[in-house]
């Protein structure tokens, strides 16, 4: 979401005052945060606060913060200011801009929580196809991250494209073109107008500043754009963390501190469900039913923790009712799963009148032989690494 942040806070001086010379000065005095920074922030702090209620939230934030620079659009205005707000039928850009938190939250459903996130102002069919296509993009960033890490270069990103994100507007994804030229210096403030061509330039762009300084020198809605280009070019190559302290400099404190603690949020999720990942997007369509009772599971287990981690201090506290902590630990380690995901699994399949964790292992042999368990000479690995440790 920092990437959104960034790409409004550098554009945001060139919204009404365009430009075209990609080598201008990306952070000034005369630069601030806009619309699309509150609007994102808002969207953040609903799922930090285990809610999809964005509309409340977006209107909550916006009325704390009524005059940014640049101000906001007319019907998002009327929006803000009544005591009822209620969707528009909007396709503005603004579904787009604000969606990217949930491109980082853990969730199986970003398809429905994007389009949620657009329809409490947005709810025209391409003001919600906006927001889904950055999130899919997002994710499409992701994969190509998670495989190739800092080896990833603009030929492969080129070569692999965004294909789910661009899949929205394109049926073949190879086919997908655009003509930068056609849209330079035209103030487009449609979804349709400004999402296509956000994914075009994060397939052309060779880092996270390079992607943001072509954004904003198209001479188009240059703070929108640019917050769009960076949710999805954050995914794709992160962000120097010298514009990260840069950015956070034109933050007020409420608003730094959602993005601090959101970050810390996801890392954590991230780590607790790493496990997990491997159904989003791989076989789950290809799962047997009985492996589809696993992944139920753990969906389950996945979606209190993204909601609240207290969830897993209490599950870890059945657990120790049951057994000893150890042995569930010494289950969870055999399969390389966390432990409270262990427990969750237990609490389906144990009955009051099980006396040992026989079944849970059972239970994890039938579902997990894809997840190979720690070899022999793994585990004497880490019990000699113990043991030097203790001493
Ligand atoms: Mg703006």
């Amino acid at each position: 979401m920092l990437g959104a942040i960034i790409g409004d806070i550098v554009g945001s001086r060139w919204e009404f005052n365009p430009t075209n010379d990609y080598n201008f000065k990306l952070f000034s005095d005369k630069n601030s945060y806009t619309d699309d920074t509150i609007c994102t922030v808002a969207v953040a702090d609903a799922l930090l606060h285990d809610s999809d209620d964005f509309g409340a939230y977006i209107h909550k934030w916006c009325r704390k913060y009524p005059h940014p620079m640049g101000g906001y659009g007319g019907s998002f205005v009327k929006w803000i200011m009544s005591d009822n707000p209620q969707p528009y039928g909007s396709y503005g850009n603004g579904s787009a801009m604000r969606v990217s938190p949930i491109g980082w939250w853990l969730s199986y459903d970003i398809w429905e929580t994007s389009a949620k996130s657009a329809a409490c102002t947005h709810n025209h069919e391409e003001g919600i196809r906006g927001a889904q296509a950055v999130v899919w993009a997002m994710a499409d960033a992701k994969e190509l991250r998670n495989t190739y890490g800092n080896k990833l270069t603009s030929e492969i990103l080129l070569k692999k494209g965004l294909a789910h994100g661009v899949g929205i507007y394109e049926e073949f994804p190879q086919n997908f073109k655009i003509n930068l030229n056609k849209c330079r210096n035209r103030f487009d403030v449609t979804c349709q107008g400004t999402v296509p061509v956000a994914l075009w330039i994060v397939l052309h762009s060779k880092s996270f500043e390079d992607a943001i300084r072509q954004a904003v020198s198209l001479g188009a809605d240059a703070d929108t754009l640019g917050a769009i280009v960076g949710s999805i070019a954050e995914r794709l190559w992160g962000i120097p963390e010298w514009m990260k302290k840069k950015a956070l400099s034109y933050l007020p404190r409420d608003i730094k501190n959602v993005v601090k603690e959101f970050h810390k949020r996801t890392i954590r999720l991230r780590q607790l469900s790493k496990r997990c990942q491997y159904y989003v997007f791989d076989d789950f369509v290809h799962l047997s039913d009985e492996d589809k009772e696993a992944c139920d599971i753990e969906r389950e287990w996945t979606h209190y923790l993204a909601r609240s981690y207290a969830h897993a201090k209490l599950i870890k506290e059945e657990m120790t009712k049951r057994f000893p902590i150890a042995d569930w630990q010494n289950v969870a380690d055999d399969y390389d799963l966390p432990v409270s995901l262990v427990g969750t699994i237990a609490k389906h399949i144990l009955t009051p009148k099980h006396k040992s964790l026989k079944s849970v292992i059972k239970f994890l042999e039938a579902h997990y032989s894809i997840r190979k368990p720690l070899t022999a000479k793994k585990k004497e690995k880490k019990e000699k690494f113990l043991t030097l440790n203790r001493i």
